[in-house]
């Protein structure tokens, strides 16, 4: 594998939010000859990839990775790199619903790496999540803390899903880079909590229901600062490594929820909104399983010499705006 150019590349949930950016950059950058995205389009959308359909360097194959399927395993052969994107991103469904979650993030990880053994493919990039690290004790929380106690369902099976990885690394040899992101937001996301404060003031621009007691601090990073850290890692850290490695994908800074709230409301140019805080826990969380601090140590990630373009304000209030179609 040549450390500037791939020649195939699949992008599992390509269509999604973030797969569907990291489509665009590698076809910005030009930095791959054949991008095959593979996806069965239950979050994701074709409008996220219309640019590309038909396009020579672009296949679009759509199924669902929880069934094992002769047709998309044989896209595997020889493929130079797996970013591995399909989940269900929804943590809060993982609470009230957790057999989506094995299936949809832990099943679905383990036929994509099965697909990768039996195609012979050299290297997988999986999405895993700040979730896995759970009611850390140290913040800033680095790769290397312990111990990992997730305290959602989907941050169970994420780092189930990192250790069937691990263990794929290990065992046959695919080189595995796990990028544990931090809250990411931007154009095409279709979740999260700025995209439910928008929907619901333009259903009520008076009142806002605010999930939990607002004062939950989390890192934000824009989708082109995490799409840039993943295609930077990938390309620099993946010949580098014989096994695996792990990396936080986040930010410096974090910002609570209602410091949110209050960008999305003058964004929208609206004024006296009553916010209604609906604590799910005695300790103020939006929903059982949600982790109330979360920021993590990116020195690592830095060190490499890379570093974001937005904080986590500046990413959170140009997400609105592009949301809002103020600012493209
Ligand atoms: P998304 O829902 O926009 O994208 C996921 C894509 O996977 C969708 O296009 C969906 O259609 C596809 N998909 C889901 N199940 C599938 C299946 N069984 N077969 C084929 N395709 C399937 O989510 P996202 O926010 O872009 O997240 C991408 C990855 O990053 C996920 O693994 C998610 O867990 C992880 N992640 C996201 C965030 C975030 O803040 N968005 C944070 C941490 C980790």
């Amino acid at each position: 594998m040549n450390v500037q150019h791939l020649n195939r590349v699949i992008i599992t949930g390509g269509a999604g939010f973030i797969g569907s950016h990291v489509l665009d950059y590698l076809v910005g950058n030009a930095l791959a000859d054949e991008i095959i995205v593979i996806d069965n389009l239950s979050s994701g959308s074709i409008d996220n990839v219309a640019e590309h359909i038909n396009k020579k360097y672009f296949i679009f194959e759509k199924a669902d990775l929880k069934l094992i399927n002769e047709q998309w395993f044989a896209h595997f052969k020889d493929v130079d790199m797996v970013i591995h994107m399909a989940a269900n991103p929804e943590v809060r469904v993982s609470v009230t619903n957790p057999y989506i979650h094995f299936n949809e993030n832990l099943v679905v990880t383990f036929n994509v790496l099965e697909a990768c053994r039996r195609g012979d493919a050299k290297a997988l990039v999986f999405a895993s999540s700040s979730t896995v690290y759970g009611d850390a004790r140290i913040i800033p929380t680095p790769e290397n803390y312990q111990p990992l106690e997730p305290i959602s369902v989907y941050g169970a099976v994420k780092l189930a899903a990192e250790y069937l990885c691990i263990t794929y690394s290990k065992l046959y040899g695919i080189k595995s880079l796990i990028v544990r992101y931090a809250n990411i937001i931007g154009p095409r996301s279709s979740h999260g909590v700025i995209v439910d404060f928008i929907n619901k003031l333009r259903q009520n621009p008076s009142v806002l229901e605010i999930l939990g007691d607002g004062t939950q601090k989390k890192s934000y990073l824009h989708v082109y600062d995490a799409v840039s850290a993943t295609v930077f890692l990938a390309l620099r850290v993946i010949p580098t490594i014989t096994d695996y490695d792990i990396y936080n994908v986040g930010n410096d800074d974090w910002i609570t929820v209602k410091e949110i709230a209050d960008i999305v409301v003058e964004e929208m140019g609206l004024s006296k909104v009553n916010y209604v805080f609906r604590p799910a826990t005695a300790d103020g969380r939006g929903w059982p399983g949600d982790v109330k601090l979360m920021l993590l140590d990116i020195s690592k990630l830095k060190s490499r010499g890379w570093k974001p373009l937005m904080n986590s304000y500046t990413a959170v209030r140009k997400t609105v705006r592009q949301l809002l179609k103020k600012e493209i």
